[in-house]
């Protein structure tokens, strides 16, 4: 009987373990993807969502008929409880057995770093759909009644690269709309410094940045930590004030409430993972995204987060789809791929130019790294977009 490998998630790392699970072993076993999200988010986009550069249908996709395409059972639901002993997920009184379990859970925002976040909140953000509706929403007032803009993310953030993108398309933006003289721009963050982007930096990072910064007249304050957000301005823990018209501020990420709950996962949620992306705790568990534990290997003054980005989430996702089919054909899995290890392939997009982020690790000691700034990397990003949209929604998930 064909073995049962069951997946938590449907997005980068859900998607891409699922089909390649089914690839490794040509068709021969039985896949089936839990996931409360009936759609694919290309969550790079977001970025443009509150802006009207994007809309939902343009930045997602239904993944019902690509998993059906592949023979794959979609359950539209959340997980509620993982027994692993049992070797059982639930979805309510609804039991689902499994030989392997692909955990890709992903991230939700943690508000509690500081009042005034949130939805509904007084500072916005741009991490889910429904909060880059929402966005959208508190731009399109701003734009009635201009005033100071703060973008930026907190402490124990990790999505750095997102806060930039959106800092820089903010500024195109007011550009564009008449107001880049009348409004003062801030960058906030909790970096120690500009460009480390939660992997440590890379070289001439911070002077590139602070120059594209520069020239666009933005102020930035780094080592910055979030007190409260009231309805007109941010308090810091140093007691300044930055009065806002409109602020962004990426949140910490944590993992989902269920993988702590199971046992499985640190108190933050995220799944502590051997270099095969097998669970330390259980063979035959996987974690991969962000749903899988990484250590940072620094200390900041002000908590900083590593990024798990797309790129290194299909790459677990590979890594342990590779493994799971060896073990499900009586090998030992012995494909590695450690997240400090993986590139760094990234583009930051700035509304019509942008930098192009390269890096043969994703965590430093590395040899290589390199930022090339300029409109080929706002044209790069464009590109992939329709790329990876076209990959995902096709299912090819062994091209590059
Ligand atoms: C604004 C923004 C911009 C970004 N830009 C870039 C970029 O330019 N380049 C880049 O490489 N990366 C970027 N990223 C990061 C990228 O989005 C993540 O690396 C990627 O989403 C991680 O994929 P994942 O599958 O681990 O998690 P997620 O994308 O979070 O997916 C998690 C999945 O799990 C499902 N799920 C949740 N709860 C349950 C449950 N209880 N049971 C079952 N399923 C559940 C969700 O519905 C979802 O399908 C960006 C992220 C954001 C927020």
């Amino acid at each position: 009987m064909a073995r049962k490998v069951l997946v938590l998630g449907s997005n980068f790392g859900g998607l891409t373990a699922a089909l390649a699970v089914r690839s490794e072993l040509h068709g021969d076993v039985d896949v089936t993807v839990i996931s409360p999200s009936d759609r694919f988010v290309f969550n790079p986009s977001l970025i443009w969502l509150p802006f009207g550069v994007r809309s939902e249908e343009d930045l997602s996709f239904p993944v019902a008929p690509v998993l059906g395409d592949h023979h794959i059972e979609f359950v539209h639901a959340s997980a509620t409880s993982i027994d692993p002993g049992a070797k059982v997920v639930r979805v309510g009184t609804t039991e689902y057995p499994y030989d392997y379990l692909i955990i890709a859970t992903g991230y939700e925002n943690d508000f509690s770093v500081a009042p005034g976040l949130g939805r509904g909140g007084n500072a916005v953000t741009i991490t889910s759909l429904d909060d880059a509706t929402e966005a959208g929403e508190r731009w399109r007032k701003f734009l009635e009644k201009p005033g100071d803009v703060v973008i930026g993310a907190t402490q124990g953030a990790s999505c750095f690269g997102a806060a930039y993108e959106f800092l820089f398309n903010t500024a195109y933006q007011l550009k564009k709309h008449g107001l880049a003289d009348r409004v003062k721009l801030t960058y906030l963050t909790s970096e120690p410094e500009l460009g480390h982007f939660g992997i440590g930096g890379l070289p001439h990072g911070e002077t590139l940045l602070g120059m594209f910064l520069k020239q666009k007249g933005i102020e930035a304050i780094t080592n910055a930590s979030v007190e409260y957000v009231d309805s007109v301005a941010i308090r810091l823990t140093d007691g300044r004030d930055l009065p806002f018209a409109f602020s962004m501020l990426i949140p910490p990420f944590v993992g989902r409430r269920l993988i702590a709950e199971s046992g499985l996962g640190d108190a933050k949620g995220y799944v502590a993972v051997r270099p095969t992306y097998q669970s330390t705790a259980f063979d035959d568990v996987y974690a991969v995204g962000i749903a899988a534990a990484v250590q940072a290997p620094w200390h900041t003054p002000t908590p900083v987060g590593v990024p798990k980005t797309g790129f290194p989430t299909e790459v677990m996702a590979h890594v342990a789809a590779k493994n799971v089919a060896a073990q499900i054909r009586g090998e030992t899995p012995s494909e590695e791929h450690e997240f400090k290890d993986i590139k760094a392939v990234c583009v930051m997009d700035a509304g019509n130019n942008g930098v192009i982020i390269l890096a043969d690790k994703m965590l430093p000691p590395r040899r290589h790294g390199l930022l090339i700034p300029g409109p080929q990397a706002h044209l790069m990003k464009l590109a992939f977009e329709k790329y990876f949209l076209w990959k995902s929604r096709n299912g090819y998930v062994n091209l590059p």
